[in-house]
């Protein structure tokens, strides 16, 4: 049965779960809205599950760091069709939680409305866009189509190096010793090092922070270990440094210094989707909607929100983070709980799994640590072992399998390490 649209009156008896987002968040939260209405709902009383995206594609963006980065994505008719999901892609510009109904614009620019019984918000986050003289220059890894970009770049030089300069050739800037700084940095030492050696030219990778150490927000447990991985790669730091300037061939310091590179990727600064600013209710620092132990909205309570646009509580009174390991499980809850309580079902609190971070030293291996304080667990080649199954197992959904995507889906599922 097609979604009703508001231009419609007539009431319709089916219920209408709507989760917009196709990310971690929006499909475990369509999945496991799927498995509560499997389990519970009889046929004319089941609600009925739409997700709308802007996108056909799951795109799997912790991975965005690595080779091929437009490889990284999953169809998203593969995961939703077998568990009877409606898909529509269009992108959601105005959501009326007074009505609701949502504005959705689709490829063609046709623009109607849907309304909702529920809502779920999984509509991401994205990276900050700094006012830097030359930020046309800078290159990204927060989108599939941005970090493609820099892939055909990097290629670029290898084969076609005409016009330019000899030094910024195999020279990279990273700009952020974050996360996604030191997974992008130490990946393209590895990268420029190979073509560096096959043309006799030498590679340069440079992190820069303005922060006075590498991964601040990553505390000091795994800093030792990472310390020493960007040594042995030979990446220099410009640390408690700001970037003035940045050209086609050059980044300018605030200090004056001026580094050759052709290819200065910008890492800073996450906020959630704007979509956020259409629900009325608290928000944080990073734009997030602030939910409570079910995930929903308090002060809106036919909304829900998973994923980079939601700051839950967990264990020991921390606050999520803007991660895959938690969008995927706040999908679950929410979908579970979206559904229950459609459903007249009790709601389940979000627990997740405890805290983990995994980092990828490019060939200098991986860092693992465990828990809030994050004692480490693993580091080197064991380590990038287990990061490598993360990335290439268990943050894909299963795809064209109903049993084995309702499986996945329920909120007590988690990988065995065996
Ligand atoms: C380079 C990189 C490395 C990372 N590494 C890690 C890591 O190692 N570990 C980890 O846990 N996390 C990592 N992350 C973070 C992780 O990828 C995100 O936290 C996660 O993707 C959030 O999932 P989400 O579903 O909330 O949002 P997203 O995955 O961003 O999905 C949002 C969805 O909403 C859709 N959408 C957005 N706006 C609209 C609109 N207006 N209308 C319709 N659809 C819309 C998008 O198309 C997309 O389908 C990394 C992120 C990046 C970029």
């Amino acid at each position: 049965m097609a979604i009703e649209e508001t231009t419609n009156k007539g009431v319709s008896k089916v219920m209408k779960i709507l989760v917009i987002g196709g990310g971690f968040a929006g499909v475990w939260s369509a999945a496991a809205a799927a498995r509560v209405a499997r389990e519970n709902g009889t046929a004319g009383t089941a609600p009925q599950i739409t997700l709308v995206s802007d996108s056909d594609e799951m795109v799997i963006r912790p991975r965005l760091y690595e080779r091929d980065p437009g490889q990284m994505s999953v169809l998203l008719d593969r995961v939703l069709k077998p568990i009877g999901v409606e898909r529509i892609r269009a992108r959601v510009t105005k959501i009326d939680t007074a009505a609701k109904a949502v504005t959705i614009c689709d490829a063609t620019g046709q623009v109607r409305s849907l309304i909702y019984d529920r809502l779920v918000l999984a509509t991401g986050s994205q990276v900050f866009r700094p006012e830097l003289p030359g930020r046309e220059f800078l290159f990204n890894i927060d989108t599939i189509a941005a970090a493609d970009t820099l892939e055909r770049h990097v290629q670029r030089l290898e084969t076609h190096a005409d016009n330019v300069a000899p030094e910024s050739r195999f020279a990279a800037v990273v700009i952020g010793a974050g996360f996604t700084g030191l997974e992008i940095a130490t990946e393209l030492m590895g990268r420029l090092r190979e073509m560096a050696d096959a043309h006799t030219g030498r590679a340069r990778v440079l992190l820069v922070d303005r922060c006075d150490e590498v991964g601040a927000q990553l505390g000091e447990g795994p800093r030792p270990y990472i310390t020493e991985a960007l040594q042995q790669l030979g990446i220099e730091l410009r640390l408690g440094s700001e970037v003035s300037e940045v050209t086609e061939s050059q980044v300018r310091l605030a200090d004056g210094e001026i580094i050759p590179t052709a290819t200065t990727v910008w890492t800073v600064g996450m906020s959630a989707s704007p979509l956020t600013q259409m629900i009325p209710g608290e928000r944080d620092g990073l734009g997030r909607l602030v939910v409570d132990e079910f995930l929903r909205v308090p002060t809106t309570p036919s909304v829900f929100a998973a994923g980079d646009t939601a700051a839950a509580t967990v264990e020991g009174g921390h606050v999520t983070m803007q991660s895959c390991q938690y969008a995927t499980p706040l999908g679950k809850f929410a979908g579970h709980n979206v559904a229950a309580d459609l459903m007249g079902l009790e709601p389940v609190p979000f627990a997740p799994n405890p805290y983990v971070t995994c980092l990828d030293l490019g060939p200098a291996g991986a860092v693992l640590t465990t828990g809030w304080d994050r004692r480490v667990q693993m580091t080197g080649s064991e380590a990038k072992a287990f990061k490598h199954r993360i990335n290439t197992e268990w943050i894909y959904p299963p795809v064209d399998d109903e049993d084995a995507i309702l499986r996945v889906a329920d909120y007590h599922f988690t990988w065995t390490m065996d």
